[in-house]
């Protein structure tokens, strides 16, 4: 599985859900930079290989 983000090739780790847009897989970086934003909430994926910090 691969990070939803328009050219990222890193692996998914975390699941994003916006109330703006769709929620999607993205990788770890995407996750946290996402999860500033206000409404968002990221959740590490269960069987991903990268460790939640
Ligand atoms: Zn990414």
């Amino acid at each position: 599985m691969q990070c939803a983000e328009d050219g990222c090739d890193r692996p998914a780790a975390v699941r994003v859900h916006d109330p703006r847009g769709r929620d999607r897989d993205v990788c770890l970086p995407h996750g946290r930079s996402l999860a500033q934003q206000p409404g968002v909430v990221a959740a590490p994926i269960e069987d991903a290989d990268a460790e939640w910090p």
